[in-house]
């Protein structure tokens, strides 16, 4: 990546504003349920404060309200309830307890409060400021806010994947009236695996992309079909295909906008090269639920009363077969509804097969696919499993990403 790094950057006595993503679930009480991505960070702090910086960091939690939008009292009653759960002290409790010496919480993102708390940190010490979404001025990418939060600091750092492709005032907005900003740890790993896939991949490179839509998906499909020797398509979204194909899917989930879609991937593939691989048969329910009634049925079979929720066992040995030639492997999207165990089978045996074999580099898109592995106990077999669901999509899209674009340039 041309762009600057932490590590090109003097730090000591420096007063460095990272952006990082701590939007991470909580428990009823608040409390972190789940910390893989303050873990993510946790590399660039360490080396920050071990460089005597002042770490100053921000982030994201949930979505709160515009207080001043609310229509009456009644409304403005709940936003504040809602946002009054948002404020970010058992996400910089947590990181307390990780990383211990002197972390302090502040109440706002800008202001006096938080210009006196930065005037009086110490070389090591770490601010957290509150949730910036709390702001409106965050995701109106408001300059105003960008400039007062740029006055915070000397330099900027970008560890947060998982909103870099988002133009907010703290992704984007500030990096405009910063010198030097530059790319943390977790940034950068990201970046090099998803720019491997694009520019660089040991093949055959094969994509597994799954999921709930079609059109979700379509400017994905459309630029892995550029990439890839092999595209494997199955979860919710490869009814459409068969359906596209004039074949009976029963109460399947079908994308009835996606269908042109399907046939113009179909067609792409075939005229690219690509070898487009979708099921041959389905581990069908007459329910949505784990006691449902399931049989198998081949591709056609699938009666009304009946939806498809995982690959069957013939096309779990089709996948495995084509996935297990290739040498780098990109996944989007779980093979089924791996939530509920009975139809979990096709998600996990893929996943088995990436995690055995060490020689095939495996990229492991955010989200759901990321939460599969975590669920299924492979996530450290994995080569990369990316922190941002949103982000690494839009990389495999092909666009440039606003939180990356604006980083400074290397010299
Ligand atoms: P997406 O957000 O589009 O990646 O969709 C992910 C969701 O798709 C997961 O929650 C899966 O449970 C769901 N999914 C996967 N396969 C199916 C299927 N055959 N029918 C319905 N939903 C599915």
């Amino acid at each position: 990546m041309n762009k600057l790094s932490l590590n090109d950057l003097s730090l000591k006595s420096t007063r460095v504003l990272m952006r990082v993503d701590f939007n991470v679930p909580q428990n009823a009480d608040g409390t972190v349920a789940d910390d893989t991505r303050i873990l993510g960070a946790l590399k660039s702090i360490e080396y920050i404060r071990e460089q005597g910086g002042k770490l100053i960091l921000m982030s994201h939690l949930g979505r709160p309200k515009n207080v001043a939008k609310a229509k009456d009292d009644a409304e403005r009653a709940e936003f504040e309830a809602n946002n009054a759960k948002l404020h970010m002290d058992p996400i910089a409790d947590n990181l307390r307890e990780k990383v211990g010496g002197n972390v302090t919480k502040v109440n706002d993102i800008i202001g006096p409060e938080v210009e006196a708390a930065v005037a009086a940190m110490e070389d090591g010490d770490i601010l957290v400021l509150e949730n910036t979404r709390l702001n409106p001025g965050e995701t109106a990418n408001d300059p105003e806010l960008s400039k007062a939060l740029a006055s915070l600091a000397d330099v900027y750092v970008s560890d947060a994947f998982g909103a870099v492709h988002r133009a907010h005032a703290s992704t984007q907005g500030v990096t405009e009236y910063i010198d030097q900003c530059a790319a943390g740890f977790l940034v950068e790993k990201e970046i090099a695996y998803f720019d491997t896939i694009l520019n660089n991949p040991e093949r055959p490179l094969a994509a597994i992309l799954g999921g709930a839509k079609v059109s979700d998906k379509i400017t994905v499909i459309d630029n892995l079909l550029e990439l890839v020797d092999t595209l494997v398509i199955g979860g919710g979204m490869a009814y459409t295909f068969m359906k596209a194909q004039g074949y009976e899917i029963g109460d399947s989930l079908l994308d009835e906008p996606g269908l042109e879609t399907a046939k113009a991937v179909m067609a792409k593939a075939a005229e690219k090269g690509v070898q487009l691989l979708l099921p041959v048969d389905n581990t069908a329910a007459d329910d949505f639920s784990v006691d449902a009634n399931t049989q198998v049925c081949k591709l056609g079979e699938i009666q009304p009363g009946w939806e498809g929720l995982d690959i069957g066992p013939e096309t779990i040995e089709l996948f495995k077969d084509a996935i297990s030639k290739s040498k780098t492997v990109v996944w989007n999207g779980p093979l089924g509804v791996f939530e509920l165990e009975p139809f979990a089978k096709g998600t996990r045996a893929l996943g088995d097969l990436l995690a055995e074999r060490d020689d095939i580099t495996s990229v492991i898109g955010g989200g759901d696919t990321a939460a599969a592995v975590v669920k299924f106990g492979i996530a450290d077999k994995m080569s990369h499993v990316s922190t941002g669901g949103g982000a690494s999509l839009e990389m495999l899209e092909g666009k440039a990403l606003p939180g990356i674009v604006s980083l400074t340039d290397k010299a």
